[in-house]
């Protein structure tokens, strides 16, 4: 190499040093949520390194959730231990264990890697956790043991992207998002979280961070959780304070479809979506998003992505700040409904004070309605039909009202309903109550006798 040469050599490089450096000043933040079935074996964790592989520079918090279906596991467990049925309960946790060392065998191949001592301290701990009494507080307990789904998740991926070069820090989110003690839907402190998430969650000691959804903890340190499917609203919040540039949720779907492919044929998919629409396809019952994650997302104005982890180089669905005319009709269907209709006794009408009996005992049964209705001599409410729940709810409006009711019903909502859409949801039902608000239309149907 000649003199000049090596000076331009040396030149490329010092400019291309500087193009990099200022890069790494501007990369961007990003959230990315890994739910249950994308990492539910060895083969899915494999599949998120590959995901990861293709963001090189970017900083990413990884919101992860319990592996495939743990966290139903781990109700029943939490079950059999507040119940006291030791010999179920140590049958469950093996069983937990089991799945969770053969996911770990294929990932740590190697007997003598550290990481298999430190799994069986987790399940250890989970262990002497369970030899403790039960309390007499079943949501207190619930909280105490169902996170360890994500807890065991998080350290497997964690150290499994660490052994793939993927560097990472896994982060115990209980001491970043702060609860009150509502125990199974706890609700988030914002100002205090803001300021713990921000200071740990800096981006100096690493440019990965891996850690729990769905979980948050009492400013005590207790732990608490968010609700069922909480881990889409965790990457939320995170986003939200962290001021991300965008959100994936990583799903088995292509995106946000139009409608369940398990109720509908020829479903498709919705490639942009506004906040809107998003927050009343999940309100609805549209499972694919859960409806708390939105709002903290178009508060801040960040893009939230619903793509698959199989083809993760195709389009998915964009949710933000996104306007149009009229979206293709999207179906929600909601199965097994009951419809209960309530009147007075006296063959008077339903008056404001029957209502806030009616609702009292609505809320004391922690039952959400889907859909309801009134007129002259009675109000009906559409529910789903949770067995105990919903006698223990017709029980108590018994003593105070004439009631009668039909199960074994169907809640079908349109949104962006016209006449053809109904009629084809209709085929083979008969209609027992319609109700329309702006662009929705809900159809309480059962099939045709
Ligand atoms: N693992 C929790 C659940 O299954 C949270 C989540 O996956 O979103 O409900
Ligand atoms: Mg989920």
């Amino acid at each position: 190499m000649s003199s000049l040469n090596v000076v331009f050599f040396y030149f490329i490089n010092v400019a291309k040093f500087a193009v990099s450096a200022t890069h790494s000043n501007y990369v961007t933040m990003i959230v990315f949520k890994f739910g249950g079935a994308s990492v539910k074996s060895a083969r899915a964790v494999k599949n998120v390194t590959d995901i990861l592989q293709r963001y090189p520079e970017d900083r990413i918090a990884i919101v992860v959730s319990a592996m495939g279906k743990t966290t139903n596991a781990m109700e029943v467990i939490a079950d059999h231990y507040f119940h006291k049925r030791k010999q179920d309960l140590s049958r469950a946790v093996a069983e937990r264990k089991h799945y969770h060392r053969e996911i770990v065998d294929e990932l740590f191949p190697e007997k003598g890697h550290p990481f298999h001592a430190e799994f069986s301290a987790l399940f250890e701990a989970l262990e002497s956790r369970l030899a403790k009494d039960p309390t007499l507080h079943y949501d207190f307990d619930y909280d105490q043991i169902v996170p360890f789904g994500e807890m065991i998740s998080t350290k497997i991926i964690s150290a499994y992207l660490n052994e793939s070069g993927i560097e990472n820090q896994w982060m115990d989110i209980r001491k970043y998002l702060k609860s009150n003690n509502a125990f199974r839907e706890a609700r988030i402190d914002w100002d205090l979280s803001t300021r713990l998430v921000r200071k740990g969650f800096h981006f100096r000691d690493a440019r990965i961070y891996v850690t729990q959804g769905f979980v948050a903890s009492t400013i005590d340190d207790i732990t608490t959780t968010l609700g069922r499917e909480g881990s889409d609203f965790t990457a939320a919040i995170l986003a939200h304070i962290l001021r991300a540039e965008h959100v994936t949720i990583w799903k088995d779907v292509p995106g946000v479809l139009n409608a369940d492919p398990k109720w509908f044929d020829n479903t498709v998919k919705l490639e942009k979506i506004s906040y809107l629409d998003a927050i009343e396809l999940a309100y609805y019952g549209a499972s694919v998003i859960h409806p708390k994650t939105i709002k903290p997302l178009q508060n801040k104005n960040i893009n939230l992505f619903i793509k698959s982890f199989l083809e993760p180089d195709a389009e998915g669905t964009l949710v933000g700040n996104i306007t149009y005319d009229k979206l293709i009709p999207s179906f929600i269907f909601n199965m097994d409904q009951i419809l209960i209709r309530i009147s007075p006794n006296d063959f008077s009408f339903i008056a404001e004070d029957n209502l806030e009996t009616i609702f009292g005992y609505v809320y004391k049964h922690g039952i959400k309605i889907n859909l309801m209705q009134n007129s002259a001599v009675s109000f009906q409410i559409c529910i789903n039909n949770d067995k105990r729940k919903s006698r223990n709810l017709i029980d108590d409006l018994e003593q105070d009202f004439r009631v009668t009711y039909e199960t074994g019903l169907e809640l079908i909502t349109i949104r962006y309903f016209d006449q053809s859409t109904i009629d084809r949801v209709m085929i083979n039902k008969d209609l027992l109550l319609e109700q329309t608000y702006k662009q929705n239309i809900q159809l309480i149907v059962r099939d045709k006798g």
